[in-house]
């Protein structure tokens, strides 16, 4: 028997361990969806030998065995293709199709039950296919493979910020908040992970001297990431973060109240995004951004706009991964006497060595092992 990759086959998917059912407020949008197929015959509740009530159900998907994220089986014919610009919780979103018309849409529960390890089934810059509900409304039925994902881990879970971007801008600034290079460490391992080219923004640069930046400035551009010092106060490097972001889809990231709205005002003020003053007592900024969304630039591109994050927890990072994700650490890394070291506290190290001959950056190594050691990521 031939098995043709495009032959839906069947596989068992576990549904959410069975939680108490929460009240919902009205959606957004008046229209409402009925997943006929998610009916009770489909579904078997069933109890594993340890005891555990699990809901199990059959799911047909398409793909070889093992190739990758299974992708379900859908009825293409019906579907539409579309973009997702922002969504709203777990199951609204917006969508914008080839055309540039813009559609509200629901999650099929069953797309939600497949990403049930992550915080939304669907996100800003997903492809997706959808089938019409109403002249403005449908319900998203599949999401394509990720090419590239920028995320974190947020309560568990994996929190996927964008898909199919083509680089991260990482926005810190350089006082007010202060600035933490580990932090921009760990943005940086999670667009290495996540296939993404990432652009270190030091924002603010009118707060302090020149020659005060220059020192970490140096650090990320020696090894080869793009370093932009912007001020959206004296207009300093505005037009090379317009040139880095023009014709590229990017998602900015960074702590709240970095500076990340009021940089994509001055790159493309017709989208005139809101912006906060940061509160005087804490110095964390308060948050204004509401929801990560896909922004068209007028100078061609899209920007996806996050809303900020006070940790950046790593999602799915396993120790012996990390050196591979600091670039400039690979050339040393076959000068370890052991093949698995963890270049904290062995002998005949050679990360350690570079670290103390100046070849790597005292706080890029800092940088390792606070992630190492599993911080919270502050
Ligand atoms: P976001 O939370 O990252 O989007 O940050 P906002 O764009 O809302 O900016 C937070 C605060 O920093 C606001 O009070 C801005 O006016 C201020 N700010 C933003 N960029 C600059 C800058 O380049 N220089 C100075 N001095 N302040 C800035
Ligand atoms: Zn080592």
């Amino acid at each position: 028997m031939t098995v043709s990759g495009k032959r839906p086959r069947k596989v068992r998917v576990d549904f959410q361990k069975k939680r108490t059912p929460r009240r919902r407020s009205a959606p957004p949008t008046p229209h409402t969806w009925e997943d006929s197929e998610e009916s009770a015959a489909a579904t078997q509740e069933r109890l594993t030998g340890k005891g555990d009530l699990t809901r199990r159900r059959t799911v047909l998907v398409e793909g070889e065995e093992g190739a990758g994220e299974p992708r379900l089986a859908v009825d293409e014919a019906r579907c539409l293709r579309g973009r997702v610009l922002y969504a709203i919780g777990a199951q609204h979103c917006a969508v914008q199709t080839p055309e540039g018309r813009r559609v509200e849409c629901v999650v099929r529960r069953l797309v939600r039950t497949l990403a049930r390890d992550a915080r939304s089934a669907v996100v800003a810059g997903d492809e997706v296919l959808w089938e019409p509900t109403g002249p403005d409304s449908g319900v998203i039925v599949r999401v394509e493979p990720r090419r590239s994902t920028i995320s974190r881990g947020s309560a568990h879970r994996e929190h996927v910020i964008a898909a199919n971007i083509d680089q991260a801008v990482i926005v810190v600034s350089v006082v007010d908040p202060p600035l933490k290079p580990a932090l921009i460490d760990r943005f940086l391992v999670s667009a290495e992970k996540g296939g993404v080219r990432a652009v270190v923004c030091l924002s603010k640069v009118d707060l302090i001297e020149p020659a005060d930046v220059q020192p970490i400035a140096g650090v990320y551009a020696r090894i080869g990431y793009d370093v932009v010092l912007t001020s959206v106060v004296t207009g300093q490097g505005l037009a090379r973060l317009r040139e880095l972001l023009q014709g590229r889809e990017s998602v900015l990231t960074g702590q709240s109240g970095v500076g990340k709205s009021s940089l994509i005002n001055a790159i493309d003020p017709s989208l005139e995004l809101p912006t906060q003053e940061v509160s005087a007592d804490s110095g964390k900024g308060r948050h204004t951004t509401r929801v990560a969304e896909l922004l068209s630039l007028s100078c061609g591109g899209w920007i996806v706009d996050t809303p900020g994050v006070r940790q950046m927890q790593l999602w799915n990072v396993a120790p012996g991964e990390v050196e591979g994700y600091f670039r400039e650490f690979r050339p040393f890394v076959p000068d370890c006497r052991f093949p698995d070291c963890t270049h904290t506290h062995e002998e005949g190290c050679g990360i350690q060595r570079a670290v103390h001959e100046g070849l790597i950056a005292t706080t890029r190594y800092e940088g390792y092992l606070r992630i190492l050691l599993g911080d919270a990521g502050r």
